[in-house]
């Protein structure tokens, strides 16, 4: 199976009746990079830009950030590279950077921090629109977004930084502004948020956490913890077709779209690309290339008149199964 698995490698993720779903990578360190490409990847659709600084015992500076950024854009150079600004708090420490909270989930996590210190953030954009320089693919996505006021302010600080670094002379074009839906609020303003941005890309991680009021990394309730509860899959359904309503494409990073048979569902949904660690890539496209785009319709509209997560998971897995 693995050197099947293998093989598929240059082959492009389409379905027997001819959709082609791109498939993309998450990414943090250099060493994921070399195994997305390994594995046929297509893109970054989340780089985690807080890995380099929790491995770092201090703020890297601009120069530094600028070198680590270029090597992530320049290996996947030309295909696309989604560079997500500082993502820190809730279960994203930085031993520099302390934050003490109650409730560090619902506390100063992603764009919140950056906000408050357009200082770090404008460092940070800096050094991606200079590594970015020549190559024209770098697009940027913010996260935690909760409010279409967030979204102006952080757009504000990227125009103003792309102002700086073209007075320092570097030609670069001003990148795509993705927002991250991954808080209730986002769902519900998904309409606005794509008319604002270019791009949006849904958490499922962190929404499966805050729309089913979960910790998402406590196992006495990690039973609860399911993506397939009716209610994650429909404010999927509805951010995709909002982002569809402004023309925009839509994808998703979180852990469900590196599951073979949560792929299935959303490719029926219409996502635009399905991003996800590099390990689960060859089996997602080993499945999508088994079904065609009128089954994963089907099996979405069983699903949706549903209730039960435990009960869509095994009808999943059971109509996948049959299919071979
Ligand atoms: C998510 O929340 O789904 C996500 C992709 O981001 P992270 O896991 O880094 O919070
Ligand atoms: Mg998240």
């Amino acid at each position: 199976l693995v050197k099947g698995l293998e093989a598929l490698r240059d082959q492009p993720c389409e379905t027997t009746d001819g959709r082609r779903m791109p498939l993309w990578v998450n990414t943090g360190l250099l060493a994921d990079v070399h195994r997305s490409l390994n594995h046929g990847a297509e893109g970054v659709g989340l780089y985690r830009s807080e890995v380099p600084f929790m491995v770092m015992e201090r703020f890297p500076s601009e120069k530094e950030q600028q070198a680590t950024y270029r090597e992530q854009l320049q290996a996947f150079h030309p295909q696309p590279v989604t560079m997500r600004t500082l993502d820190v708090g809730g279960d994203k420490p930085l031993s520099y950077f302390p934050i003490k909270e109650e409730n560090p989930f619902l506390g100063w996590r992603g764009i919140r921090v950056t906000l408050d210190h357009p200082d770090i953030f404008l460092v940070q954009v800096r050094a991606m629109l200079k590594a970015g320089a020549g190559l024209g693919n770098l697009r940027i996505l913010l996260p935690m977004i909760s409010g279409l006021h967030e979204l102006e302010e952080a757009s504000h600080l990227i125009h103003r930084a792309w102002g700086e670094v073209r007075d320092e002379g570097v030609d670069v074009a001003m990148p795509p502004i993705g927002v991250m839906v991954e808080v209730p609020a986002a769902v519900y303003q998904a309409r606005e948020l794509a008319r604002h941005a270019d791009f949006l890309s849904i958490g499922s991680n962190d929404l499966t956490q805050y729309l089913l009021a979960v910790d998402r990394n406590n196992p006495r309730v990690a039973e609860l913890y399911d993506y397939y509860h009716p209610a994650l899959l429909q404010a999927l359904h509805k951010v995709v077709q909002d982002a569809h309503a402004e023309g925009k494409p839509v994808s998703i990073c979180g852990e469900m779209a590196g599951d073979p048979a949560a792929a299935v569902l959303l490719m029926a949904m219409g996502f635009d690309s399905l991003s996800m660690n590099a390990n689960n890539l060859p089996r997602v496209k080993w499945l999508l290339r088994q079904v065609s785009q009128q089954q994963a319709q089907e099996l979405l509209t069983q699903v949706q008149s549903m209730d039960n997560p435990q009960v869509i998971r095994s009808v999943v897995d059971l109509y996948l199964r049959n299919l071979g």
